[in-house]
């Protein structure tokens, strides 16, 4: 347990990171009554914005870029909340509870927040760097492919991961078309059931795009320095000209690693997110914490719902009401006329069954792990979707055969009306 009656005596909270989970920390302790100083650091310019619509509405041009912003200016200033952006944090120093800016500024803290979040993967081969081999984490990265897309006749996506997905299913909608480059063997293969991908499989190539499976990329090929074509160990070319690559991201540990702590495949901390330094916290997609839905695994995690619960799970340990985190992990997707939304954490699981017709586009498929409910995904059925968030989330027993039986009362079962 975190120390917390030294918590009561917190001045000064200091946030790295002015993304989701850092910015909802800062929020959440304003909101829990915290009146010490709070500052909020990032290092990309502009106010803190989400990033979801990057590869769905921001890129078609429906949604601009203030409606990215997670609040407007005046919010950080009515709240109190000193919003340093464009500036990067270099250096914790532990021994002194402070840290040194980019402008060589340093800052002193009681409580250190890490939301440092994630950066893409980059690919390690002859032509990465080339004109027009794009790769889609911030604002700025949606708005460099936002203007490209009008003018191109041809993309290739490497990673059948959500982002590239998406941004297959807007492209195509464009008439561009889209060849995806995939190494395992079926699309968002690390998160879904088989099925499900099966499902989206489907779905995309009935617009046209063009899948390869197994695909190792050796090279992407240009002219006169910019990317025309990608090769892969097969042999094929596949012309494009455009490139995006989307596979998958690394944690931004740096900061905590050079400081002296634990990090594997992300920032470790403990079930109430707090670092063996009883004084820093790391929250969001850079933190790895025991994750009760995988039997306590450590398990780093990249979503909203992630970002947003880790940080008010933090805000009100530092507020004097400390809970281990405990939240159903719930995430969404979407992908042209689909909304995909999964909760819980399908994967790994060892049996699924499938509830409602898959040809209708509207149906779920709930995975089991050791004979209990490990995860739901669900295509356009908000509210099988709402129901398994409360199955998961209170642990009630359920069947294969009652998920598979679309009569059996699944709402019933969530709220403890219909015994197992
Ligand atoms: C294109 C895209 C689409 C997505 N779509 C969905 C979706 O549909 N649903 C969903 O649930 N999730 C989605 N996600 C994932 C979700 O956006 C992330 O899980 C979430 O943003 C994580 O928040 P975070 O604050 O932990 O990290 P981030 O949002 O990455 O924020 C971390 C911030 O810290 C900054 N930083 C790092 N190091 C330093 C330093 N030393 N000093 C100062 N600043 C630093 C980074 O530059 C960054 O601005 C999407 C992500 C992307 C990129």
């Amino acid at each position: 347990m975190p120390e917390t009656s030294a918590m009561a005596d917190l001045q000064d909270v200091v946030v790295v990171g002015a993304g989701q989970a850092g910015f909802q920390a800062a929020a959440s302790l304003r909101d829990n009554g915290f009146a010490g100083r709070i500052s909020l650091i990032g290092d990309e310019p502009g106010l803190p914005y989400q990033r979801p619509p990057l590869s769905k509405a921001y890129l078609t041009g429906a949604t601009d870029r203030v409606a990215l912003n997670l609040r407007p200016e005046s919010f950080f200033t009515q709240a109190a909340i000193d919003l340093r952006t464009g500036q990067r944090v270099m250096f914790i120093d532990r021994a002194r509870k402070c840290i040194r800016l980019s402008n060589e500024t340093t800052l002193p803290y009681d409580h250190l927040v890490l939301a440092t979040g994630a950066r893409n993967r980059t690919l390690d081969l002859p032509g990465a760097d080339l004109d027009g081999v794009l790769q889609l984490r911030s604002a700025g990265d949606a708005d460099a492919l936002r203007n490209r897309l009008p003018d191109i006749k041809r993309i290739a996506i490497i990673g059948a991961g959500f982002i590239g997905l998406e941004l297959a299913a807007l492209a195509s909608s464009m008439g561009i078309a889209v060849t995806i480059l995939e190494a395992s063997t079926r699309p968002m293969s690390r998160a879904l059931s088989e099925t499900m991908s099966r499902f989206f499989l489907e779905a995309h190539q009935a617009t046209g795009v063009r899948f390869v499976f197994d695909a190792v990329v050796t090279r992407i090929r240009d002219h006169q320095g910019r990317a025309i074509a990608v090769d892969t160990a097969d042999g094929q070319t596949h012309p494009a000209d455009l490139v995006l690559v989307g596979v998958g991201v690394v944690p931004n540990v740096e900061l905590a690693a050079d400081a002296g702590l634990a990090v594997a495949n992300g920032i470790v901390v403990d079930a109430h997110l707090a670092t063996a330094d009883p004084s820093i916290s790391a929250i969001g997609d850079c933190a790895a914490y025991p994750q009760p839905f995988a039997g306590g695994e450590r398990r780093r995690i990249e979503s909203v719902q992630n970002a947003v619960d880790h940080a008010r799970c933090l805000a009100a340990r530092l507020t004097g009401k400390p809970q281990p985190y405990r939240a159903v992990p719930w995430f969404w997707s979407d992908q042209g006329p689909f909304k995909l939304q999964i909760a819980g954490l399908p994967a790994p699981h060892d049996h699924h069954v499938v509830r409602g017709d898959p040809s209708s586009s509207a149906f779920s498929v709930f995975c089991f792990r050791d004979g209990r409910l490990a995860g739901v995904e669900s295509v356009n059925k908000a509210a099988d979707h709402m129901i398994a968030r409360r199955l998961l989330s209170s642990g009630a027993a359920l069947s294969p055969d009652e998920a598979a039986n679309q009569t059996f009362d699944l709402k019933a079962r969530a709220t403890g009306s219909l015994a197992a």
